[in-house]
């Protein structure tokens, strides 16, 4: 099945899941994330602002702050394709950007990519592997074409997939959360 294809059933699986759900699976896949060692040990995370029905990411920069650890945010640059990522202190540094999305208000410090311990990728469905399906713009594939250290993605379990199309610019990712296993790739 192409990515396109792909793409539109994936966002009609996740619309079945119910709120209730929704919560009580993201809750368990951030408390198997805090227990990871890569979790423990990161001093800066890069995350994004989940939008429903991708994993609530909202609970897991508000743990982070609370660990005393550094956060930050992207923003897309929409013309290159390019992510830049800014520190995120409070959730009202936020407003609405690109895509409708949130992104860190123009005042907001920038981020060097060197100094971000993990990346939390987001993506519509993954693969065993760690392949991933993200929403067609290729954001995440250009950063971390560079990027050497942790990759972690969170997944509700019907976002697990056997196989996807795979194109040479895909990166994997090198752990994946879902409320039920952590897998290694
Ligand atoms: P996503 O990863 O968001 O699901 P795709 O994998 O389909 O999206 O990639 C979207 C587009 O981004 C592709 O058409 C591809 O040509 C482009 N792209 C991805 N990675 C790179 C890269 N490292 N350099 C240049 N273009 C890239
Ligand atoms: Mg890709």
């Amino acid at each position: 099945m192409d990515k396109k294809t792909l793409r539109t059933q994936l966002k009609a699986k996740l619309a079945t899941i119910d709120r209730p759900k929704y919560e009580q699976k993201s809750l368990h896949i951030a408390t198997k994330l805090y227990s990871l060692p890569e979790w423990k040990e990161a001093e800066k995370i890069a995350i994004t602002i989940s939008n429903v029905p991708e994993v609530d990411t909202w609970q897991i920069i508000r743990k982070a702050w609370e660990q005393q650890k550094k956060v930050c945010v992207p923003k897309c640059l929409s013309d290159q394709k390019q992510l830049e990522f800014y520190e995120l202190r409070a959730f009202t540094d936020l407003e609405k950007g690109f895509y409708g999305l949130y992104e860190p208000i123009k005042e907001a410090k920038k981020v060097s990519k060197d100094s971000i311990d993990i990346i939390i990728v987001p993506g519509l469905a993954f693969t065993y592997e760690g392949y991933r399906l993200g929403f067609g713009g290729g954001y995440y594939d250009r950063f971390l074409a560079n990027f050497t250290k942790k990759t972690i993605s969170l997944a509700f379990k019907e976002q697990l997939i056997d196989s996807l199309p795979i194109e040479t610019f895909d990166i994997p990712v090198r752990t994946i959360v879902t409320e039920d296993q952590i897998i290694y790739v």
